[in-house]
């Protein structure tokens, strides 16, 4: 095959629909195993993405020879979702990735970035930022565009400047494909934010430990109710999942011999069939060789397996001092509305784990509860202990938890 015919073969191939915008660029070499792919509507994806929150660094700069593999590899064996962020990796995420894909073919990547919600104050800031993303990337056009990050801080910025129709203008114009929202708040604003306009999909995150102590199984059966494709981030919970306690990886090797933490965790998630892609911020070529592997060499999680991620999940909880089962019966006598179930779940992870960024998952996950339920916010009046079938002293655990997290923000300082 002469070279010509081969770039055009393998970006057809890769692309789905891919068409050259230029006869220099990039060839791509395609591998024989490719990763799976999902379809919601139009969308076809490889079940795996490069997020671009974590890339390689060298010197506090983006490592652009270790890019420029990881690229070309998941380019290869046909990831080529890339997600990337205004504020990501100190503002250098979105330079990075778009000088390396400006050598591809514009259609034969999926490139997703995000308006940043906290600096829209205006309707005219989404057109600008953009714009100014646009030109950053190096592109004429994001596949995927959203809203990022919409919580308890950021949704009135979404709201009051009408994020939605400003998203909907741009893609009339071609600027955007299709326009989405990522999600950090409880499923009460979830429901409100997908029910008030009508989606491509929707950013949440998901994993198997969120889903037994946190609320991701909620967010979860909202966005498939309302029928919205899911991009899930976190699918290890910041990297506690690849890092698992003793106990948990000796279970895992008995049950699962041939898994590794980060496949187990991944399958978990991709076993969710509203789920198109999963973004994993990968920070060096071998970790995107195993992630690709798992999609390559894709299987179903099994029933087996859904049991074991509980089970693990409980070991993660139990690894802590708080033996909470998060049945939630506090909840309903606790006159503060105290998120009692995720607040000692945020603590029984962060006890459970050995990942060296585990004190700061946890200030970080804590800080993002609803200030209002965190706590410090405790009157202790004791009626929860009323509730509790694990007989927990919950006023005292609750201030038990405020103490670590004070302390742990102090040694971050
Ligand atoms: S003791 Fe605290 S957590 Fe328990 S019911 Fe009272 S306010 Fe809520
Ligand atoms: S009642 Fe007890 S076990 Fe149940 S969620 Fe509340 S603290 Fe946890």
């Amino acid at each position: 095959m002469r070279r010509r015919e081969f770039i055009i073969n393998s970006a057809l191939t890769l692309g789905g629909a891919a068409l050259l915008s230029g006869c220099t660029k990039k060839e791509i070499k395609k591998s024989q195993n490719q990763v799976v792919r999902r379809k919601f509507e139009n969308i076809d994806t490889p079940l795996i993405a490069l997020g671009c929150m974590r890339l390689p660094m060298r010197d506090k700069k983006v490592d652009m020879v270790e890019l420029d593999k990881m690229v070309e590899y998941a380019m290869a064996h046909g990831a080529n979702y890339f997600d990337t962020a205004y504020m990501y990796v100190d503002g250098k995420s979105e330079n990075a990735i778009g000088e390396i894909l400006k050598k591809y073919p514009r259609e034969s990547f999926i490139l997703a970035d995000k308006c940043p919600a906290y600096l829209v104050n205006s309707p005219s800031d989404v057109r600008k930022l953009c714009e100014e993303q646009l030109k950053k990337c190096q592109v004429k056009y994001f596949d995927n565009y959203m809203v990022h990050n919409i919580n308890k801080n950021t949704i009135s910025n979404y709201r009051d400047n009408n994020m939605y129709d400003e998203l909907v203008k741009l893609k009339k114009e071609g600027l955007i494909k299709y326009v989405g929202f990522s999600f950090h708040g409880d499923p009460q604003m979830l429901r409100e934010v997908i029910n008030e306009h009508k989606w491509d999909f929707c950013q949440l995150q998901i994993n198997y430990l969120d889903w037994e102590v946190v609320n991701a199984d909620e967010l979860y059966q909202i966005a498939d109710e309302a029928k919205v494709p899911i991009i899930v981030m976190e699918p290890l919970r910041g990297g506690v999942l690849c890092n698992l306690p003793q106990k948990a990886v000796d279970k895992l090797k008995s049950e699962c011999p041939n898994e590794t933490q980060a496949s187990f965790g991944l399958r978990w998630v991709a076993g969710r069939k509203r789920v198109f892609t999963i973004l994993s911020g990968m920070s060096n070529l071998q970790q995107l060789k195993e992630n690709v592997d798992t999609f390559v060499n894709y299987k179903e999680i099994t029933e087996k397996e859904e049991k074991l991620a509980h089970e693990i999940a409980q070991i993660i909880q139990s690894g802590g001092a708080i033996s909470c089962t998060a049945c939630k019966y506090c909840l309903e006598v606790c006159p503060r509305g105290i998120n009692i179930p995720a607040i000692f779940g945020l603590y029984n992870m962060y006890k459970g784990s050995s990942a060296q960024n585990a004190a700061f998952m946890f200030v970080y996950n804590y800080n993002a509860l609803d200030e209002s339920t965190r706590a410090d916010k405790c009157i202790k009046c004791g009626l929860c202990n009323k509730n509790c079938p694990q007989s927990l002293d919950i006023p005292k655990l609750l201030a038990e938890v405020d103490k670590k997290v004070k302390e742990v923000e102090k040694s971050m300082d």
